[in-house]
């Protein structure tokens, strides 16, 4: 074993486990077909500048998305539960502006339940929870609160006292407030990292992980771990809608065109400068175009991942 693959197995040890079995899947490729919209259509909330609106289809049955805009460019995301008056709520970036949209999502309702299901401990992410306990508490006396999330101390210590915290890990399946959630290993920018993927609504929360066009930093783990968290989303289906935490979609593309030229992405970038324009998000997008344009995505082998990562930390485009 040579030193460089002994420091990086011992890196990997702290989080990289085993690709779980149905996350095997790892040849899926994109569908050939042209791309049109890849960006889910959504609209500014009239009652609530700081969030939109746009739609999950499944089944035949709609559910509301909702996004909202947080300091300078992190999104949250929340959507209904299956029981009137649940909510869930990916990640808690700015507690009043997610608690304002979980509130309305409530429909007015005294009861139910707030699920957070949290992706990582940086605290654009976790630092408005306890704005957001409260703003949800405050709305009727029948409410609670369960905050579910990857074990790490900066996760469950944002959650304080009088709220319990359920540690997932990459593998998990769970019912969260009537939708099966499953829970993605995607450790790399953060150790640990998780996403949320629900197939029956066509949903993937990547957090930091993936971005349209981009992937997250490497700060904690290896370039290997990182590697391999992308590789688990190849389950997830292509019409998948992918929501990431940040609007870094331009910045990204200006790398991807660096790499070479491509008619597809140029279109990709003609959208979302439209719909930057109009000061929508580029976000969700479908999982397709991000199969078929994110060369991060596309990287055959951790190698060519970790050159690509490396020319992004060191691009200035
Ligand atoms: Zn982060």
């Amino acid at each position: 074993m040579s030193g460089l693959l002994g420091a990086a197995l011992l890196t990997s040890a702290t989080c990289l486990r085993p690709l779980p079995p149905r996350f095997l899947s790892l040849t899926r490729k994109a569908s050939t077909t042209s791309l049109s919209s890849s960006t889910m259509p959504l609209s500014l909330n009239s009652s609530n500048e700081a969030s939109y609106r746009g739609t999950l289809h499944s089944a035949g049955k709609e559910t509301p998305l909702s996004v909202t805009k947080c300091f300078e460019d992190n999104y949250g995301y929340l959507i209904p539960g299956r029981n009137s008056g649940d909510v869930i709520s990916f990640d808690a970036p700015d507690g009043l502006v997610v608690g304002e949209a979980a509130n309305e999502l409530a429909f007015g309702s005294n009861g139910g339940t707030l699920h957070v299901l949290v992706t990582h401990g940086h605290h654009d992410h976790v630092g408005g929870m306890s704005d957001l306990i409260a703003s949800w508490l405050a709305g009727g006396d029948g409410r609670k609160v369960k905050v579910h999330g990857p074990s790490d101390p900066r996760c469950e210590s944002s959650v304080g006292g009088g709220c319990g915290y359920e540690i997932l890990e990459g593998g998990d399946v769970r019912d969260v407030a009537g939708w099966g959630v499953e829970v993605i290993d995607t450790s790399g920018h953060t150790c640990p990292h998780v996403s949320y993927h629900i197939p029956e609504l066509n949903f993937l929360m990547t957090g930091d992980s993936l971005f349209s066009l981009g992937c997250g930093r490497v700060f904690e783990g290896s370039m290997e771990e990182m590697w391999e968290g992308l590789r688990r989303y190849g389950g997830v289906g292509d019409g998948t809608w992918v929501a990431c935490s940040h609007e870094y979609t331009l910045a990204n593309a200006r790398y991807m065109q660096s790499l070479g030229p491509n008619a597809e992405l140029e279109e990709r970038v003609r959208e979302v400068e439209a719909l930057r324009f109009k000061n929508l998000p580029s976000v969700p997008v479908r999982m397709e175009s991000e199969r078929r344009l994110n060369a991060f995505l596309k990287a055959d082998s951790k190698e060519e991942f970790e050159a690509l990562r490396r020319g992004k930390d060191g691009f200035k485009g």
